[in-house]
């Protein structure tokens, strides 16, 4: 059996098979951050979600290609630049920065394209040219292009891929803003909109006049001018679907680039939402929470990371603070483990096969049942603490399951604990304490035994010799 995922397109789980099976090959898009302020942990779940796809894939011995976009124009970026007085440039280039910062510290590779909307300009420009001239887009009096569901549907295709609900009838409960009068039909959307004084210097010249593309047209053009017309699997939260993983579609297959019978995306895989202590996230709710407001609470990322990826993506998770207390006591029983696992393995050469990436593939190959997943993790650290305990894990054995974590790990994606810098102060005592054990002059090392506890310190006895530790 192979990888098994939903498919929101057909509405069903179905067996991952990408366009070149024999080529193994895969692309991959997910739609990244609109750089207007820093991004919040309900995108990140996203974003984590399409990390632990990708990783997944590659452990499942796909070549990769992961594009994620980052979206640099948009109306509130531009009213943020208007306030901030500085140019569009400097202010989504500062939360660029901050985004893969975030991505870093949370643990998450960087894709292999970051393409920005405002680098594909002339791509996105000669996207609409050709819906143009298939007759599916219009131009309106102010110069703004829109996208005719009308035409496109002439044109024998289907719009309400992603959806079951009437589409149009959801778009007229959308506010119409007032730059949109132009339209023929409340259901259609704009791919050009026909500059307007607020919008500045945010502006480049088309066939239609000055102006700015509207958000869906960016990501269809980005993602077939880097994977092709069409691609394997296209991600997203779940809030995406619709309109705007809707209209990708419209705007994509709408351009007829695609080979006969071939669709823009064959998967499409979305995130569900994240909740903050069971409400919405909101600043006015005070549960609105930033990658940098928790490690500013000494979370880790990778703390942040185990909580965001333990439940399944297309069930809406519940973030709370008793959920990172309780990352932060499951990322130490497997810290604890690894460390004596360290320590046995030293010298030791593998010599068998651990049960662990066995047991996270059959679980991720279920549309990447993660539970399952940290299930078989928590399993094995039980079984291995226990054969540890009696002494039956010989050198070669420790460094086959350590070997076998690393594997895990490469789809896990939590790392080595931080190694913790222990202050000099500490480290005398310890060595001063050696050395009155070594004189036998006992009361003298228990009285450093205590200083060091009342200091939060302990000191283990390992074959390497002794080691502080944290309390
Ligand atoms: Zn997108």
């Amino acid at each position: 059996m192979g990888l098994r995922l939903f498919n929101t397109l057909h509405r069903q789980v179905e067996e991952f098979v990408p366009f070149d099976p024999e080529a193994r090959s895969v692309g991959m898009y997910c739609c990244g951050p609109t750089v207007y302020d820093f991004g919040h942990i309900g995108n990140f779940r996203t974003f984590l979600f399409s990390d632990l796809v990708r990783r997944y894939l590659v452990f499942r011995g796909y070549k990769v290609r992961a594009v994620m976009n980052i979206t640099d124009v948009e109306d509130k970026i531009i009213k943020r630049v208007r306030e901030s007085g500085q140019s569009l440039a400097e202010f989504t280039g500062r939360y660029t920065q901050a985004f893969l910062e975030d991505l870093a510290i949370l643990g998450a590779l960087v894709p292999d394209d970051l393409p920005r909307a405002t680098a594909f300009i002339p791509h996105i420009i000669e996207l609409i040219r050709r819906l143009e001239e298939r007759g599916i887009a219009y131009r309106a009096a102010d110069g703004s292009v829109y996208f005719s569901i009308d035409k496109y549907r002439g044109c024998g295709c289907r719009y309400g891929q992603l959806v079951n609900l009437d589409p149009e009838a959801q778009r007229r409960t959308e506010r119409v803003t007032g730059d949109e009068y132009d339209k023929e039909n409340a259901a259609d959307f704009a791919l050009w909109k026909a500059r307007v004084p607020e919008d500045g210097d945010v502006a480049w010249d088309s066939p239609w006049g000055p102006g700015r593309p509207g958000w869906h047209i960016e990501c269809s053009a980005m993602s077939m001018a880097l994977l092709g017309p069409s691609f394997d699997l296209h991600l997203g939260g779940e809030d995406l679907a619709f309109p705007h993983h809707e209209d990708e579609i419209a705007q994509s297959e709408g351009s007829a680039l695609q080979a006969p019978g071939r669709p823009f995306v064959k998967h499409w895989l979305h995130a569900a939402h994240l909740l903050v202590d069971g409400k919405k996230m909101a600043k006015s709710l005070g549960n609105f929470f930033t990658v940098r407001d928790l490690t500013a609470r000494g979370y880790l990322g990778r703390e942040i990371r185990f909580l965001l990826l333990s439940a399944h993506y297309r069930e809406t998770f519940n973030f709370t603070q008793e959920g990172l207390e309780g990352a932060r006591s499951a990322l130490g029983r497997i810290d604890s483990l690894l460390e004596r696992l360290t320590e046995l393995a030293a010298g030791g050469v593998p010599d068998g096969i651990s049960k662990l990436p066995a047991a996270i593939t059959e679980a991720l190959d279920e549309d990447l049942n993660v539970s399952k997943a940290w299930a078989a993790v928590f399993d094995w650290t039980r079984d291995i603490n226990a054969a540890l305990a009696t002494g039956r894990l010989t050198p070669s054995a420790a460094a086959s399951e350590l070997a076998g974590w690393e594997r895990a790990d490469s789809v896990l994606g939590l790392g080595r604990k931080p190694s913790e810098a222990v202050p000099a102060e500490v480290l005398q005592m310890v060595e001063a304490r050696t050395a009155a054990k070594k004189a036998k002059d006992f009361a003298r090392a228990d009285a450093l035994r205590d200083e060091l506890k009342s200091k939060g310190w302990t000191v283990e006895d390992t074959k390497n010799g002794p080691k502080p530790k944290r309390l």
